[in-house]
Parts: structure tokens; C-alpha cells; sequence
């Protein structure tokens, strides 16, 4: 029986493996399906990680430094995808892909989360080169500059207006006249001068060249007016798919509290509904979305792990 299973190896699961092991336990397994190091490894630059502040250096370079720490104390690694935990009596039964499982005393659930991609010409080959779906990342890149950003709902105008205090202009373009965002939002928005909405337009190709973005080729949907818009930048901001299916069960029922948009509800120990089931990082409601918040909920879980199986004992 392990002491702890952790399930995804991007910066919680990561960090959760050392303060585990740290901590004194000793039989933890991070299980995650890749190479260990999680969505920041697609980044190309990183700049806002305290401790680390050398320019140029990628998100792999970046996660590169954290292997040996992270399984310096005794932390092990089974490259495997979970398929689905379940509680069983007083432990959890984690099962594999394959079929097989292994029983637990405690889970830490960090399978993050995957920005939806619009399947827009330019957007995959250019991804990570002028195409972002973080502002808070990647806004200061764009200091003085105008940018676009693409969406509708609450995020896209949210982070377009977070964009408006870094960027020159933030040119908002969405296939609708109408925003999902809240009313509040489409308010504040529409009061900021450096905001551009451009309404009823879709984006027909985001162009560039190995440099990186240059420009949008845009429609207007109404009228079927095209027109080209220089920007070295856009952010896409088209929702979510949080990675959340290892918690349903043979039913697709959630075994532990959910919100509307399929985000763990946990508490500020990382406690889920479900007594030994932790979860932290991306997939957890309100998470910020960034490296040092996933790294500092994984801390956290662990530690209440630690408590929690000195309390069983
Ligand atoms: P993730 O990093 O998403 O890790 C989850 C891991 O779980 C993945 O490795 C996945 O393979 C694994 N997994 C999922 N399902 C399973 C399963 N069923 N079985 C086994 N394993 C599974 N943040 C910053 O702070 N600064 C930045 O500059 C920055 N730039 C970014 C740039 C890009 C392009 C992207 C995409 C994100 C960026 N972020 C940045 C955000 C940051 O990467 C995330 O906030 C952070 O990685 C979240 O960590 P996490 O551990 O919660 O999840
Ligand atoms: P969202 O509400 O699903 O909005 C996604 C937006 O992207 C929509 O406007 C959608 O257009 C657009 N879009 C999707 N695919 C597209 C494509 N292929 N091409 C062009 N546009 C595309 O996602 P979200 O903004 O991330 O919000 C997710 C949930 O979190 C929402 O329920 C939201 O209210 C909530 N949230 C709340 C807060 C807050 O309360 N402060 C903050 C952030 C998020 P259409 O509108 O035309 O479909």
C-alpha cells in the first residue's frame, strides 16, 4: 500500500513529491503519463518564478532544474496514465490505464488543466511564438505594444483588460455581438480606452514568420468585410477542459465536490470532499494558473497528507 499516490507531474505533483518525501514518507508515486514537468514545459520563456530570472531560458529549461530536487528523497516515478480513483473503505483503489491498480492511504490528484484551442490557421504553428493563452505569463512581452485577444466570456474580457495596463491597445475580437462575460465585466471593459472591440468577427488566420505573429487576417461575419490587423500577439482565451476524468467513477459521477465548470472544490488545505483526497493546482476552483500557485498547493497537500496519516495511525 502506498503512503500517498500523486497523480500528475507538472509543478503540484512535483512539488507534492518532495514535501512528501521530505516529510518522512516513505513509499510516495507520482504517477503521470509523460515525461514529469507539466504544461509550463510548452512555454518559451518564463520570467515570473522567483529564484529564476535568466532570460532566454524555456519552460523545459526551466523544469529541467526541478527533477533532481523534487526526487532526491526517495519520490519515485511510474510513467502511467490513471484511469480512476475510487475510495474503498478507508483507502483508495488507483487504477491504470491497463487495468491494473495499486491501493493507497492518501491521493494528491493534480492532472491540471488544457486550454481549448480554436483550430484557427496559425494558431498550432505558432503556438507559444506569439500565440498564448496566459496573459499573466506572457502580457509583459508585449509591454508598449498592441495586441488581440479572442473570446467572449468572462477570462477573455477579464485578461483583455488586465492586458490594457501593460499594452499601448488591446484589440478584443469576438465572433458575436453579444459576451458571455457578466454584465459588470462587459462594463468595465467597454469604459477602458485602450480597448478595441471589434464585434462579429472571426479570425481567419493568425499569420507570422519564425520570428513569431505578425498579424490576424479578420472577417467580419455581417457584412463578410476582411481586413488584416498588425500585432505581434494574440491571446486566446476560448476556455478550459479541466483534466478531471480520473475522479468520476464507472458512472461518470464525481466521487468528490465539483463546481459548474468541473474545477475540484477544495479548501485552503487542499482537502476535497472526500477525507485522504487532495487536489491542487490548475484543476482546483479559483486556482491563479500560474508555476508558483500549482507549486505552493502541491506543498500544501502534501504537508496536510503528512497530518493526515499520522492522525490515522
Ligand atoms: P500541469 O502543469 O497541467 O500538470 C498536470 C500533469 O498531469 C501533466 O504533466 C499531465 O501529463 C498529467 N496528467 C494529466 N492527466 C493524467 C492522468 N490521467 N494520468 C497521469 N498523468 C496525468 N505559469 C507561470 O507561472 N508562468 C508562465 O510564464 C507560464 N507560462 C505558460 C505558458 C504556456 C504555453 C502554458 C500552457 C502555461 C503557462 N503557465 C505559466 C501556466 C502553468 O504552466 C500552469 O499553471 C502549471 O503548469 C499548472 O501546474 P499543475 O501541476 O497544476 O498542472
Ligand atoms: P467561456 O465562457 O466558455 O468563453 C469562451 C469564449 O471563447 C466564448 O466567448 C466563445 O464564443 C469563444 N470561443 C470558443 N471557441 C471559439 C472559437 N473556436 N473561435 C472563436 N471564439 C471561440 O470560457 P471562460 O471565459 O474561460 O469562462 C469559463 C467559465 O469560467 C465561465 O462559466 C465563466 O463565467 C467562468 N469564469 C468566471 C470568472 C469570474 O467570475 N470572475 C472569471 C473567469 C471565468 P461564444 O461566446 O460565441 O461561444
Amino acid at each position: 500500500m502506498l503512503d500517498c499516490a500523486i497523480i500528475g507531474g507538472g509543478p503540484a505533483g512535483l512539488t507534492a513529491g518532495l514535501y512528501a518525501t521530505r516529510g518522512g514518507l516513505k513509499n510516495v508515486t507520482m504517477f503521470e503519463m509523460g515525461m514529469p514537468g507539466g504544461q509550463i514545459t510548452q512555454s518559451s520563456e518564463i520570467e515570473n518564478y522567483p529564484g529564476f530570472y535568466e532570460h532566454g531560458k524555456t519552460g523545459m529549461d526551466f523544469m529541467d532544474t526541478w527533477q533532481e530536487q523534487c526526487f532526491a528523497f526517495g519520490l519515485k516515478h511510474e510513467m502511467k496514465k490513471i484511469e480512476r480513483v475510487a475510495k474503498i473503505g478507508e483507502h483508495f483503489k488507483v487504477t491504470f490505464e491497463n487495468g491494473e491498480s495499486v491501493e493507497a492511504m492518501t491521493v494528491i490528484v493534480c492532472t491540471g488543466s488544457t486550454p481549448k484551442r480554436t483550430g484557427i490557421k496559425g494558431e498550432s504553428e505558432l503556438w507559444g511564438k506569439g500565440v498564448s493563452t496566459c496573459a499573466t505569463c506572457d502580457g509583459f512581452f508585449y509591454k508598449g505594444k498592441s495586441v488581440a485577444v479572442l473570446g467572449g466570456g468572462d477570462t477573455a474580457l477579464e485578461e483583455a483588460h488586465y492586458l490594457s495596463n501593460i499594452c499601448v491597445e488591446v484589440n478584443l475580437i469576438h465572433r458575436r455581438d453579444e459576451f458571455r462575460a457578466s454584465p459588470s465585466t462587459v462594463d468595465r471593459v467597454k469604459r477602458t480606452e485602450n480597448i478595441n472591440i471589434i464585434t462579429d468577427t472571426i479570425i481567419e488566420e493568425i499569420e507570422g514568420d519564425a520570428m513569431g505573429v505578425t498579424g490576424l487576417k479578420l472577417k467580419n461575419k455581417k457584412t463578410g468585410k476582411a481586413s488584416n490587423l498588425e500585432v505581434p500577439g494574440i491571446f486566446i482565451f476560448a476556455g478550459h477542459d479541466v483534466n478531471n476524468a480520473v475522479l468520476k467513477d464507472e458512472n461518470d459521477e464525481f466521487i468528490c465536490k465539483m463546481n459548474e465548470w468541473g474545477q475540484v472544490v477544495v479548501d485552503l488545505s487542499m482537502k476535497t470532499s472526500i477525507s485522504g483526497l487532495f487536489a491542487a493546482g490548475d484543476m482546483r476552483i479559483e486556482a491563479p494558473k500560474q508555476v508558483v500557485v500549482a507549486a505552493g498547493d502541491g506543498a500544501t497537500a502534501a504537508l496536510q497528507v503528512i497530518s493526515y496519516i499520522q492522525e490515522q495511525a
